[in-house]
C-alpha cells in the first residue's frame, strides 16, 4: 500500500539538537512519507537544525519564536506561500527558568509563572491559530506534556502547572476543531535526557526512578515518542481527538511497587 503519510504536509517545531523529541517524530513521520517543514528558535540553533531538516529533505527551515506573535505570522505566511495547505504540526515547545525548576513550587516568582504558561502553553494556542486556516482538508495538533501535569514530580514546579493547562487546551481546542475535522492531542512522554530537561533539578535520579519502577523497566526513547506521533499525526489515529496519550514505559499506571519488586 502507498506509506502512511504520503502527500500529507506538516510543520515541527522545537528541534534543537538530534536528541530532541520533535526530531524523533519528525524522522518518523518523515519515514512514512511525510514532508516536513522546520522551525527553530533563534540563529543560535540554525546551525543545528538544517543539517537535520536536510536529513529528512525538508526544504522550508524557517525562525520562529512562539514568545512573538509576529514571529508566529511569519512562519505561517512563509508555510502558505510555499505549500498553501497544511496537514499537521508538532508542537514540542516548552521553557521555564531554571531556577525555579528546582526546590519548592511555593518559590515561583509572577514573572516566570506568566512566562513559562506563555510558551509552554498559550503559544500552542497561538500556533493553533494559524495553522488552522491552511488546514482545509482536515488536520491533526500534537504537543508534548509530561506527568507532572496530573501529579507532582520532584522539582517540575510551575511547569507542572504550565502543562495541566496545556492538556486543559488540547481538549478546548478538540472541541473547537472536531467540527473542522482537525484532531488535538497530546503526548505525555516519559523522562527523556534532551537540553530541556537537563535543566530540571535532580534529573538523573528521575530517569533512573522511572527505568526502575515503570512496567516496562526502561525508559522510553525519543523513538517511542516518534511511533506515538507517527499514530497520532496519520490517519491510523483518525478517531482520537482530545486524548493525552502517555509514552512512558506504563509508569502513569503504577501506583506502588510490590516490596519484592522495588529497586533495591
Ligand atoms: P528540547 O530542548 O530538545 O526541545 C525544547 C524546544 O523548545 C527547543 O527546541 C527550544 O528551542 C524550544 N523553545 C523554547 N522556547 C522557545 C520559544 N520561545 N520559541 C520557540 N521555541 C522555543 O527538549 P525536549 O525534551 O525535546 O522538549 C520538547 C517538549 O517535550 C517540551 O514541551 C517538553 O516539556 C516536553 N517533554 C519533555 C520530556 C523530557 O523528559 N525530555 C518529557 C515530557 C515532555
Amino acid at each position: 500500500g502507498k506509506p502512511l503519510m504520503e502527500g500529507k504536509r506538516g510543520l515541527i517545531m522545537g528541534v534543537a539538537n538530534d536528541r530532541s523529541i520533535a526530531w524523533g517524530i519528525a524522522q518518523a513521520a518523515a519515514q512514512h512519507g511525510a514532508e516536513l517543514a522546520f522551525t527553530y528558535q533563534g540563529e543560535a540553533l540554525a546551525k543545528r537544525v538544517r543539517p537535520l531538516a536536510e536529513q529528512v529533505g525538508a526544504k522550508l527551515v524557517v525562525p520562529c519564536d512562539v514568545s512573538d506573535d509576529a514571529s508566529i505570522d511569519a512562519t505561517f505566511a512563509a508555510l502558505e506561500a510555499e505549500w498553501g495547505s497544511l496537514d499537521f504540526v508538532v508542537h514540542a515547545i516548552a521553557f521555564s527558568d531554571k531556577n525555579e525548576l528546582d526546590g519548592e513550587y511555593l518559590n515561583t516568582t509572577r514573572g516566570n509563572f506568566l512566562r513559562t504558561m506563555d510558551i509552554s502553553c498559550y503559544s500552542f494556542t497561538a500556533v493553533a491559530q494559524r495553522a488552522v486556516p491552511l488546514m482545509k482538508n482536515g488536520g491533526s495538533l500534537v504537543t508534548l506534556s509530561y506527568l507532572g501535569a496530573e501529579r507532582v514530580m520532584p522539582h517540575y514546579n510551575v511547569m507542572g502547572v504550565a502543562k495541566a493547562a496545556l492538556e486543559a487546551s488540547v481538549r478546548y481546542l478538540a472541541v473547537d476543531l472536531g467540527g473542522r475535522a482537525i484532531r488535538v492531542n497530546a503526548i505525555s512522554a516519559g523522562p527523556i535526557k534532551t537540553l530541556a530537561a537537563s535543566g530540571i533539578g535532580d534529573f538523573r535520579y528521575i530517569l533512573k526512578w522511572n527505568e526502575l519502577n515503570a512496567p516496562l523497566k526502561r525508559n522510553v526513547t525519543i523513538q517511542d515518542v516518534g511511533g506515538a506521533g507517527l499514530f497520532l499525526l496519520s490517519d491510523i489515529g483518525a478517531g482520537v481527538t482530545g486524548e493525552v496519550l502517555h509514552v512512558d514505559s506504563g509508569y502513569h499506571a503504577v501506583g506502588m511497587v510490590a516490596v519484592d519488586a522495588a529497586p533495591q
